[in-house]
C-alpha cells in the first residue's frame, strides 16, 4: 500500500469529523507535552520526580503547610504561564474556527487551549489563570498573586486575610461540579468523542467517553501508549500529537 498505516487512521478521523454532527474534544497531559510541560505520570520527565504528590499537592497538605505549598507551586505556575499553546492546540481552535468542533473538555490547567484561541473551554481540573480566598472567595487573576505574598512566604487575601489557594483541582478535593455537568451533557450529546493527548485512566474523567458510546456516538484516540477504550474506538492515532492532528486537519 502506498499509503502509511498513520496517514489512512487520520483519514478515516478526517472523514469522522466531516460526517459528525457534534465533534467533542477531551484532552489530558500528552497534548501539552510538545509545549514543554512534563506529562508527570512519564518516568524520568515528571513533576513529581523528587517529592511526593499527596505530600504538597493535597488539600490537607495545603492547609496543613500552606507556606510549603506555595514553595512548590509558585515557581511551577510562573513556568507554566510562560508556556505557548503547539500546533495540536491550534488545530483543535481551528477545528472549532471551521464550525467543526463544539468544545474542548480538558484535564490541563494551563490555559493552553485558551491561548491557542479555543473559545469554548471546559477545564475540569480548574486552571491557573485564577486564585481564590479560601474563606471569603476573593478571585484573583494569575498576574495579582504575586502581589498577596508575605514574608511568610503564604499568599493572603487583600481584604480578609484569609489563604489565596489556586483555582486548580487537588488531590482530595472534587471536581467543579458545574464543569463536570457541562462536561457529562456535552460527551452524551456528541457524536464523535475525539480523546487527545489523555491516557483516560483517571476518573472522573476516564468515564466520560462511556457517556459518548452509551449514547450511541463513536469515539476516535489520538495518544501515545495505551488506553482503556482502544478497543472500542473507531480511529486510533498513536503518534506524535502535532504530527497527528496536523495530519487529520489536512486531511480534512
Ligand atoms: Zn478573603
Amino acid at each position: 500500500m502506498a499509503v502509511s498505516g498513520q496517514q489512512s487512521a487520520a483519514a478515516d478521523l478526517a472523514s469522522l469529523i466531516r460526517d459528525a454532527r457534534s465533534v467533542v474534544a477531551l484532552t489530558g497531559a500528552g497534548i501539552s507535552v510538545p509545549s514543554g510541560i512534563p506529562d508527570f505520570r512519564t518516568p524520568g520527565t515528571g513533576l513529581w520526580e523528587n517529592v511526593d504528590p499527596m505530600e504538597v499537592a493535597h488539600i490537607d497538605a495545603f492547609h496543613r503547610d500552606t507556606r510549603r505549598f506555595w514553595q512548590f507551586y509558585r515557581p511551577r505556575f510562573a513556568q507554566l504561564g510562560e508556556k505557548a499553546p503547539n500546533a495540536a492546540h491550534e488545530a483543535l481552535a481551528e477545528l472549532e474556527a471551521r464550525g467543526m468542533l463544539d468544545a474542548v473538555i480538558t484535564q490541563n490547567i494551563d490555559r493552553l487551549h485558551a491561548k491557542a484561541g479555543s473559545q469554548k473551554v471546559i477545564e475540569v481540573h480548574g486552571s491557573i489563570a485564577t486564585s481564590s480566598c479560601t474563606t471569603c472567595h476573593a478571585s484573583y487573576a494569575l498576574e495579582a498573586v504575586g502581589a498577596l505574598f508575605g514574608e511568610d512566604g503564604i499568599a493572603a487575601c487583600t481584604s480578609c486575610r484569609g489563604k489565596v489557594k489556586p483555582d486548580v483541582v487537588l488531590f482530595g478535593e472534587l471536581l467543579p461540579e458545574a464543569a463536570m455537568e457541562e462536561a457529562q451533557r456535552l460527551c452524551a450529546a456528541a457524536d464523535l468523542l475525539l480523546c487527545v493527548g489523555s491516557s483516560l485512566e483517571v476518573f472522573p474523567v476516564a468515564g466520560l467517553p462511556e457517556l459518548t458510546l452509551a449514547a450511541g456516538g463513536r469515539m476516535a484516540i489520538v495518544t501515545q501508549g495505551r488506553t482503556p477504550y482502544d478497543d472500542r474506538a473507531d480511529v486510533r492515532l498513536d503518534g506524535d500529537v502535532v504530527a497527528d492532528l496536523s495530519a487529520v486537519l489536512a486531511a480534512l
